[in-house]
């Protein structure tokens, strides 16, 4: 097992960790297909109100790749299709019937998988709705299946600084991380997996699956923080990744033959402990949240999380949910209290003396203002980029500047945006010049 070294990121404890205990939910009313955390997607819908639909039957496919389905978590009738702005399809909501339907694959067995061809395996996946777990690197879009990538990247611990504990996760799941590991093997020659030292602790025998740990820093765990940091030609650098989670559901999918329906989440908020939960793939945000005030922000992690309705499903590449809460107006004089509790990363505040986990809360305090070249973007960014330099050539349309300044190797955390004085939202800036760029490309 090899140490990643990764010095650079968030350090600061936060208040929310969650509770190693699990609760199971019953299942809700409603699944939802969200098509919201699918980077690059042109969705075409494949069904409409009213229809009814077996659990794996295809809702929707990507027009780029028709053969690329996404698939119903549950049986029941199509209750409505909620579309965003510019016509985007949002979400596809299924109100569920009691029993479940599944459509039916001919299960694999490990023993069976090296007799099974490239292709076939491929193509399985994609009609089962399990190929979108695959991302290519550096866009972050649906693998190409034509492509062997160098390496693999397979993350245990997730995209957020409380995503659900690997330990946890992963406990009764060693076949089919095994399983799910051989499969990868088919796809390319290397496979790296990760976790974060923290949790080597609590992995029992998955612990001979890892072949790399990373330092407990958000987020050197995150696929595109460990590419940056292994990689040694150019060839890597269009590298797959994939969430260990989804590797087990691409595994018990194949086993079994039947789209796997559970996934384990963690719902985060303050100073509350609270336990993981076994819910439903597509499970809806009100039912797993509990009580929250009007005011609070959920997003689907602390730094780099969409923001969802409570009305919201969770999406296919979500397994947090943050609640952060909004105090009411602006904090009077706030610029010269001592900020015993507030997190810091330019250490303005006296909180920096203190080690107790602090609350994030998300008021601005304060307008945008132009840059003030402070570093303080530079100094946390995993990846050694110059998050500052590299905004200022893409707002002047210099891209080939962006690029050198290495644009393609962001690996969109979302830090360079919290730790900014100046509340420039970097990241965004970043993301919108990588998808304009990829988007030509195409
Ligand atoms: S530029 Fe910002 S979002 Fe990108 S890797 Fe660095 S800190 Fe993270
Ligand atoms: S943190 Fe913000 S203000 Fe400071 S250099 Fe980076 S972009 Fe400029």
């Amino acid at each position: 097992m090899e140490k990643i070294k990764i010095s650079k990121g968030f350090t600061t404890p936060l208040a929310g960790m969650p509770d190693i205990g699990i609760i199971e939910l019953s299942d809700p009313r409603t699944l939802g297909l969200s098509a919201m955390d699918v980077p690059h997607i042109r969705a075409k819908l494949m069904v409409k109100e009213g229809d009814r639909v077996q659990t794996g039957a295809p809702l929707f496919y990507d027009k780029r790749d028709k053969s690329v389905q996404y698939v119903s978590p549950g049986t029941g009738v199509i209750q409505k299709i909620v579309y965003g702005e510019r016509r985007r399809l949002h979400e596809v909501v299924i109100s569920l019937e009691g029993a479940e339907d599944f459509v039916e694959f001919d299960p694999i067995s490990l023993s069976a998988l090296g007799e099974v061809s490239r292709q076939v395996l491929v193509e399985r996946l994609k009609q089962g709705g399990m190929w979108q777990a695959l991302r290519q690197f550096p866009a972050m879009d649906t693998a190409d299946a034509s492509h062997t990538p160098s390496m693999i990247i397979v993350s245990l611990s997730g995209n957020d600084p409380f995503s659900p504990d690997p330990g946890v996760v992963f406990e009764r799941e060693q076949t089919a991380l095994h399983f799910g590991l051989e499969v990868l093997k088919r796809l390319s020659d290397r496979i790296v997996v990760t976790v974060r030292e923290g949790s080597l602790e609590r992995l029992g025998k998955v612990k001979s699956s890892v072949t790399h740990t990373v330092p407990d820093i958000y987020p050197a765990w995150n696929p595109g923080a460990v590419l940056y940091h292994l990689k040694k030609d150019s060839a890597e650098n269009s590298s797959w990744c994939i969430a260990a989670d989804h590797l087990v559901m691409m595994a018990r999918f194949l086993m079994t033959g039947r789209y796997p329906t559970q996934k384990i989440i963690t719902v985060t908020r303050g100073r509350e402990h609270r336990p993981h939960i076994l819910t439903r793939q597509g499970a809806p945000v009100k039912a797993l949240i509990g009580d929250f005030i009007d005011r609070s922000l959920i997003t689907t992690g602390r730094f780099n999380g969409r923001i969802v309705e409570p009305d919201d499903h969770l999406g296919f590449f979500e397994n947090t949910l943050n609640l952060i809460d909004t105090p009411d107006g602006e904090e009077l004089l706030g610029f010269i209290r001592p900020g015993k509790a507030k997190a810091t990363v330019s250490k303005t505040f006296l909180s920096c003396l203190f080690p107790e986990p602090k609350e994030v809360d998300c008021t601005r305090h304060g307008e945008v203002r132009a840059c003030i070249n402070c570093s303080y973007c530079e100094k946390i960014c995993p990846n050694d980029l110059m998050p500052n330099f590299i905004m200022k050539a893409l707002l002047s349309d210099e891209i080939e500047n962006a690029l050198e300044c290495g644009l393609l190797d962001c690996c969109q955390c979302g830090l360079c945006s919290y730790a900014c004085p100046s509340k420039i939202e970097l990241a965004q800036i970043l993301r919108h010049g990588m998808d304009a760029l990829y988007k030509d490309k195409q």
